[in-house]
């Protein structure tokens, strides 16, 4: 079977490529079918996995599967919550790349004791079966951790630097790739979508 992953990300690609192996479905990026990106004006992860899934799969006329993920931080109201990848361009016109969206978490976060500093990452991944689908099958995955109060680590990607993992004492980017795969938000989210994967 052809599915369509709604989304330019190579590196997503090859990562749900590997991981969905045992279900024999051929995955295909929606780079190859030129398709625009789908406008994420919802305000969850759940609903913004929806739409992407949905414009993937009005666009292709396949199946589709589409991830939306984020950190969720308690101090700060569930900020940068669906903002994640661009929270700091939100803040006075900085640049959102990563080390501005650290830098800006741990700026907010200065006065914040450490057992305040709860946090967690999301990630949903939805598939749809056609672009009415009335019932996507949502899957989700969360991780929870701390906000540190610098950058460590030089793995990973996003707010790898400043999350920090008790189960390894260490930050996310501080951990090896294949260790992260197996206890991160989207290892989780991806693992209920291989046992809910319909037969
Ligand atoms: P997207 O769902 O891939 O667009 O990710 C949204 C944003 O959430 C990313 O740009 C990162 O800032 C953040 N994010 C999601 N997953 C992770 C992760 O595993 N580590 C660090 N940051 C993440």
């Amino acid at each position: 079977m052809e599915l369509v992953l709604a989304s330019n990300n190579p590196g997503k690609l090859r990562e749900l490529q590997l991981t969905l192996a045992p279900l024999d479905l051929q995955l295909l990026s929606q780079a190859d079918f030129n398709i625009p990106e789908a406008l994420e004006d919802g305000s969850s992860f759940v609903e913004n996995a929806i739409i992407k899934a949905r414009h993937a799969a009005q666009l292709t006329g396949l199946p589709a599967l589409a991830d939306d993920s984020g950190l969720e931080v308690d101090a700060l109201d569930g900020e940068p919550g669906i903002y994640s990848a661009r929270y700091a361009g939100l803040d006075q016109g900085r640049d959102a790349n990563d080390a501005a969206n650290n830098q800006l978490v741990l700026e907010k976060l200065k006065n914040v004791a450490k057992a305040e500093r709860t946090a967690r990452f999301h990630c949903v991944i939805v598939y749809m079966r056609f672009a009415n689908d009335p019932m996507p099958l949502i899957c989700q995955g969360s991780w929870e951790g701390r906000i540190l109060n610098e950058e460590r680590g030089q793995n990973g990607f996003g707010y790898d630097s400043i999350f920090y993992v008790p189960e390894h004492d260490c930050a996310s980017a501080e951990l090896a790739p294949e260790q992260k795969n197996t206890i991160s938000h989207r290892a989780k989210a991806i693992q209920e979508l291989l046992q809910r994967w319909p037969s």
